[in-house]
């Protein structure tokens, strides 16, 4: 048997087989054609090269928020527009029947080999534009997506470098027992997703080589071990454990149907965090009372084009009207840092966690902020959505998306009127919670970025993970103050960072003033059992005690011994 320690990131247990999954390779199996297949390779030529420069066409005009990005867009343009390109692939193909992915690698090829072969830098820096051409247009005529899920059943424990949301959701889809990453952290919207569908995952980092594919798995994703060809005690202990959750899970189902409702009376609005729209499954059978938190990035990333105002209608109609009459709070786009688009072509920032995310992005690209505000707005027919913008450092932002929200009313039929509301995630926010509580309807604390922006320690850098504090006592603080601040408007504090679905602080963060939690939809049932097993008079008491501690770990203490 062999054991490796990695990190937990999302909870259960997982008993399969290794399967190590890769990203489909460049690989141009084809080369060459035959005679009759000319007209159709010309012809499969003609489109490619009109979608991929609609594509850039698509970028430019919309997203290139820097010069520079067009500039280099543009320059892109002009090598798969020049006729002396169209003419080599066009003779490549009909006279030495090349396979069209053939002859796009290989005129590519040689153009690079001469620019890298020049002594001027300057010369030699452009092969990247055309290893960049190349590859956009191989990507398109092959179209190559995401990871290579073919070999994965429900006997499965991924093994695999990186993973995006998106493909957790395939993982889930193929209903593997579990994933193992090389790289990844507890904070990324990869794990967030796992742990909502209660798929095991554990980050690993470089012990993926000992184990080998098809081995006996056994992934503990609360204590972030594997165990590889594991031995007879080893197996049994956890097939118990297994059948222990399940019998747990069963158990929790009984709260089904109850409130969420303190000893003391306090009824505390328990909703639901979700990603994708599948996720609203799950929503339903845990009984939520709404969705707190609906991410709007998948509409977004791991896509070839934008979202048109009509296909996010439909989306945020058909959840509105499943959730109803509970709410349904959409959050604007929130691309950037961690959540990469390439559809939105935003520029390589050297600080992106601090760059131009959030509602500054949405900003930056008004037609498409307008454009997803316009499918909300028409989508609210039964009357229970709300909007929420993410990143607000300042009630100007508030004022002015606001504004924004009118031109877009203006600009439509009648439309409901709706609710708006802000995430506290950065400090200035929670400071300032009084000021931006006026001008908002809810607010809810992202404690996933107000923990990485108040400690300055990246949620997604591993290095840095010890740093990454959800209990040290100034990100305490900062819940208070926005509780305090907001209630002084009557303004309505909800929780809808990873902090909300952590069994072990429910009772302080109903302590610290918080009204309402939105939680990732696995975790609803045991949340609600924390919610009613909490006296709001004591967790008050026991909340100011914390806040006199010094360090997160003396709060970790004090929580882990009661
Ligand atoms: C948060 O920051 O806590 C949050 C809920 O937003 P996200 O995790 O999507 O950044
Ligand atoms: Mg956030």
């Amino acid at each position: 048997m062999k054991e490796c320690k990695g990190i937990p990131v999302s909870e259960g247990i997982g008993i399969g087989k290794a399967k190590f999954v890769t990203k489909p390779k460049f690989e141009i199996k084809k080369k060459n054609i035959s005679e009759e297949e000319v007209d159709s390779e010309l012809e499969r030529f003609n489109t490619n090269l009109e979608n991929v420069l609609q594509e850039m066409d698509y970028l430019i005009q919309n997203f290139s928020h820097s010069k520079d990005n067009q500039d280099i867009l543009h320059t892109h343009k002009m090598i798969l527009t020049d006729p002396e390109f169209i003419a080599k692939i066009e003779k490549m193909i009909s006279q030495e029947l090349m396979s069209l992915e053939q002859a796009i690698k290989k005129h590519f090829t040689d153009i690079i080999a001469i620019f890298n072969n020049m002594e001027n830098q300057y010369y030699a820096d452009r092969s990247s534009d055309y290893e960049d051409v190349a590859q956009r247009f191989l990507k398109h005529s092959m179209n190559l997506k995401g990871l290579d899920f073919s070999k994965i059943d429900k006997n499965s424990i991924i093994f695999v470098d990186k993973i995006s949301p998106s493909e957790v959701t395939r993982a889930y889809e193929c209903e593997a027992q579990g994933i193992v990453l090389r790289e990844g952290s507890k904070n990324s919207h990869s794990a967030i997703i796992a742990r909502s569908m209660g798929l095991p995952m554990v980050v690993c980092l470089g012990h993926h080589d000992n184990i080998s594919e098809n081995e006996m798995v056994i992934l503990d994703g609360r204590k972030g071990k594997i165990f590889a060809n594991p031995d007879e005690k080893t197996l049994q202990k956890y097939s118990k454990l297994q059948e222990e959750e399940t019998t747990r899970q069963k158990q929790l189902q009984k709260l089904k149907d109850k409130e969420a409702i303190t000893k003391d009376g306090q009824k505390v609005g328990l909703m639901s965090n979700i990603e994708i729209p599948e996720e609203i499954v799950q929503v339903i059978q845990s009984n939520s009372a709404g969705i707190g938190l609906f991410r709007t990035e998948f509409l977004f990333i791991d896509r070839k084009n934008l979202p048109t105002e009509d296909e996010q209608y439909k989306i945020y109609k058909k959840i509105a009207e499943k959730i109803s009459p509970h709410p349904l709070i959409i959050r604007t786009i929130d691309v950037g840092g961690d959540k990469l688009s390439s559809i939105l072509n935003i520029e390589h920032e050297l600080n992106p966690n601090l760059g131009c995310r959030g509602i500054r992005l949405s900003f930056e690209n008004i037609p498409i902020f307008k454009t997803q505000l316009k499918a909300i707005l028409r989508a609210n027919t039964t009357g229970n959505i709300k909007i929420m913008f993410p990143m607000v450092s300042c009630v100007q932002e508030v004022i002015n998306a606001k504004k924004i929200i009118e031109e877009c009313k203006q600009e439509l039929e009648e439309v409901n009127n709706i609710e708006i509301g802000a995430m506290v995630e950065i400090p200035s926010a929670a400071l300032n919670a009084d000021i931006i509580a006026k001008e908002c309807d809810f607010l809810s604390i992202g404690t996933n970025d107000l923990i990485q922006y108040t400690l300055a320690v990246d949620r997604d850098n591993q290095t840095v993970a010890k740093y990454y504090k959800p209990t040290h006592p100034s990100v305490l603080q900062l819940i208070k103050l926005t509780a305090e601040k907001a209630h002084k408007h009557q303004v309505k504090v909800a929780v809808c960072g990873e902090m909300a679905s952590q069994e072990e602080y429910v009772g302080l963060l109903l302590g610290l003033g918080v009204d309402e939690l939105s939680v990732s939809p696995a975790k609803v049932l045991s949340i609600k059992e924390k919610i009613r097993n909490a006296d709001i008079k004591e967790q008050q008491k026991r909340a100011e005690k914390i806040l006199q501690m010094s360090t997160a770990e003396e709060v970790m203490d004090f929580l882990e011994k009661e």
